[in-house]
């Protein structure tokens, strides 16, 4: 296969993992700045260019857009989607994903567990938005907040109310979430490819944090998942329409529930803890099903 993955900084340890796992298995893999693209949205005729040169002749594109660039990135990826070329992900999948308001919403049709989550516009909706969450403690969090910042734990409904004013102030949308206290400090991930659970990790907060992000200090290992659990990851990312994807959720007294789905998983994480080589599996998943006009959503 000839694979352009859309990336920014292609020395971070994931990008450099899918391209060393592409060439050993005999592909070839350009890491292109999803940011210098540039496109010609003609009728008919769609083209992306990348510094002075068209983009043509990839059979699939890995897309890896942050979620700084979400809007630009994922018209870059549709643009692709148009020209023919085989993504990973579509678009409209990491589209879903990206939105945390419109993932809890399409994950609670699907039956899939989920925390209480309420979340309202209007200030004066407060006090009943705390109520339907079922009350202190609770998790109020940043509809755009990612690596666990913006995710802040109220004790009680006072302090609840306080932080949301105070990010209300701040212009910034936010959801408010039952407290799973039961899961200690630990959510786990699971690595979903093609409908299958490849690798699971346990990630455990810092000292003191009830947030298990490695990026705040947290330590992750490997760890065996129920076959409910991996149930539940797969009808997430099946919900999503990800055919990659990282589910992370917390075992819960009602069950695991999820949390949050992750479009372009970290490798680095969950290779070290696993020890699996899950670069290689993404690659093997593209050989096996890339084919040209194949994206089920059509950009729609
Ligand atoms: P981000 O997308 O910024 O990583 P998350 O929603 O994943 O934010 O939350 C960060 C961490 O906080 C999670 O990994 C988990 O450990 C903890 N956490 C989040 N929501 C809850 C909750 N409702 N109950 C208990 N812990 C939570
Ligand atoms: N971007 C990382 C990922 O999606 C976040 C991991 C973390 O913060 O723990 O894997």
């Amino acid at each position: 296969m000839r694979i352009a993955m859309l990336a920014r900084n292609s020395s971070l340890y994931s990008h450099q993992r899918l391209k060393e796992a592409a060439v050993a298995r005999g592909h070839e893999l350009d890491i292109i700045n999803t940011l210098r693209c540039y496109m010609n949205i003609a009728s008919r005729r769609p083209e992306v260019f990348h510094n002075g040169e068209k983009l043509t002749g990839y059979d699939a594109v890995i897309p890896r857009i942050g979620s700084s660039i979400t809007y630009y990135g994922l018209a870059v990826l549709r643009q692709f989607e148009m020209m023919g070329v085989y993504p990973l992900n579509e678009s409209v999948a990491i589209g879903r994903s990206r939105d945390k308001l419109r993932s809890m919403q399409l994950m609670a049709r699907d039956g899939i567990g989920l925390p209480v989550t309420t979340f309202a516009h209007d200030p004066r909706q407060t006090e009943e938005v705390l109520r339907l969450a079922g009350g202190a403690p609770l998790v109020i969090k940043l509809l755009e907040g990612t690596q666990g910042i913006g995710v802040v734990l109220a004790d009680s409904n006072r302090s609840a109310k306080s932080v949301i004013e105070a990010f209300r102030g701040a212009g910034v949308n936010i959801l408010v979430q039952e407290f799973i206290k039961e899961a200690g400090g630990t959510d786990i991930r699971a690595i979903v490819i093609g409908g299958k659970v490849v690798a699971a990790m346990e990630r455990t907060g810092a000292e003191g944090d009830f947030r298990s992000n490695l990026h705040r200090g947290g330590s992750a290992k490997r760890v065996k998942i129920t076959p409910e659990e991996k149930s539940t990851a797969i009808r997430a990312a099946k919900s999503m329409g990800l055919n990659v994807c990282g589910v992370d959720m917390l075992r819960s007294n009602h069950g695991a529930v999820v949390m949050e789905v992750n479009s372009s998983p970290g490798l680095e994480g969950v290779e070290t803890a696993t020890g699996l080589d899950i670069a290689g599996k993404i690659i093997e998943f593209m050989e096996k099903h890339h084919k040209p006009w194949a994206t089920k959503t059509k950009g729609k």
